[in-house]
């Protein structure tokens, strides 16, 4: 393990990827195992991911190449495979998924929270771009935290944001903090511990639509120099703050809404932020509690030019995300074959829909043997990126990092064993 001439590491610097901050400063100088415990390097989400990443890897008594063959066969006979692939693929990887599905006259979807869909949705439903997380993090006078903890989710965003806002204005002055609804009060006591300005709106989650809608309303007039009243003064006080900042960055997270409000309030938001940028800078962000640092759906996005869900079935790119979400297509047994791809791929899937994949063959491509009860699986072990391969992805700002191997692994990689079945399909 960590043998640099074999890797072709060529610097000790470790990339996390514990969450989608992807800090890459761990330095792995002394050994993976001295940074675990260096909480001044990494933090304890990290640590923890590290150590995880150093379990045994488990592989299948069946050889690899008698597994392509199997998956190649079941591909080849199915009339509608259902590719779920998880948000952890590296770009490399993401091609060769997209290829492959499409080969197979597949469906494919990446199943996201509620939250995360909405967020998806609404940027490409409002269609207006605003300006980027790396346009204002240094120079952003608010910062906004709606029903999401990064303190838990993403660690060090609070420190690197105060970090990066005294190295670019040279002034130790405060950030203004607005934490809104359902914000664990761990990220409140580092703020408050580290001497941040933090305003407090204990709204509701299902109070989230009303609120908002609001809001929007008294931005608009105030935008307009109209002169503005409200019954809700905590509302009153919200868009006072707002209106009030030049720059400003707003990270919302899983306990932003309630689910079944989802749609709904992300474009809404989406349309605040819009709003919030006449004549300022604004930022929306959304905070995946889990990951989300691969580059599948964007990936996805580019060659198709759809967000979502598609289908190849036709022969051409269908789109339609109600249509294609994985409970519907199996509680109308409209797939025959399924194709996980990652550790995490069942991860936002009811379990009633994982009980009905039973019936169907299962091919899986992942590195760890989590529980699964599928009796025609093919399971089919492969690298890990950005740990046991070269891998670059996707970072919270949109920017692209790279990310080193430090692990010796004999495992194939996803798109070399992707690009075999490709080669074996004929279709
Ligand atoms: S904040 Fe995220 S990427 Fe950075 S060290 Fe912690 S878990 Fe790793």
């Amino acid at each position: 393990m960590n043998d640099l001439s074999r890797t072709g590491q060529t610097e000790n610097l470790l990339t996390c990827l514990g969450c989608n901050l992807l800090c890459d400063d761990p330095d792995v100088s002394s050994g993976i195992a001295a940074l675990e415990s260096n909480l001044k390097q990494i933090c304890p989400r990290g640590a923890d991911w590290l150590m995880r990443s150093q379990e045994p890897i488990e592989l299948p008594e069946r050889s690899l190449e008698h597994q392509i063959l199997e998956a190649i066969t079941w591909l080849q006979a199915a009339r509608a495979p259902l590719w779920i692939v998880d948000h952890q693929q590296s770009l490399a990887a993401s091609r060769s998924i997209v290829a492959t599905a499409e080969k197979s006259r597949g469906i494919l979807v990446s199943p996201a929270s509620p939250i995360a869909e909405g967020a998806s949705r609404a940027a490409s439903h409002v269609g207006q771009v605003v300006c980027s997380l790396g346009d204002v993090r240094s120079r952003a006078d608010v910062i906004i935290l709606w029903g999401c903890d990064p303190a838990l989710s993403h660690p060090r965003l609070i420190e690197r944001i105060c970090q990066q806002n005294i190295e670019q204005t040279g002034s130790k002055r405060p950030l203004r903090w607005i934490v809104v609804g359902d914000v664990l009060p761990s990220s409140i006591q580092q703020l408050t511990a580290s001497g941040q300005t933090v305003h407090h709106f204990p709204w509701g989650k299902d109070l989230t639509f009303s609120k908002l809608q609001h809001l929007r309303s008294m931005i608009r007039q105030k935008n307009q120099q109209v002169a503005t009243s409200s019954a809700d003064a905590s509302v009153a006080e919200l868009a006072e703050l707002l209106h009030s900042t030049r720059y400003g960055c707003l990270f919302f997270g899983e306990a932003f809404c309630q689910p079944e409000m989802a749609a709904l309030a992300t474009e809404s938001l989406q349309r605040l932020v819009i709003e919030l940028n006449d004549g300022r800078a604004f930022h929306s962000q959304y905070l995946a509690n889990h990951g989300d640092f691969g580059m599948g759906s964007v990936v996805c996005t580019w060659q198709t030019g759809y967000t979502g869900a598609i289908s190849f079935q036709q022969g051409q790119i269908d789109h339609d995300g109600n249509r294609f979400s994985v409970e519907r297509l199996l509680r109308e047994k409209n797939t025959d074959c399924l194709v996980l791809v990652g550790d995490h791929a069942l991860e936002h899937i009811p379990s009633e829909s994982i009980a009905q994949m039973a019936a169907q063959p299962v091919i899986w491509f992942r590195s760890y043997s989590t529980e699964c009860s599928f009796p025609q699986l093919v399971d089919i072990r492969v690298q890990r990126d950005g740990i046991d391969r070269r891998a670059v992805f996707h970072r919270l700002d949109q920017l692209t990092i790279p990310a080193r191997p430090w692990n010796d692994s004999s495992l194939p990689d996803l798109a070399t064993v992707l690009d075999k079945i490709w080669n074996g399909l004929s279709r």
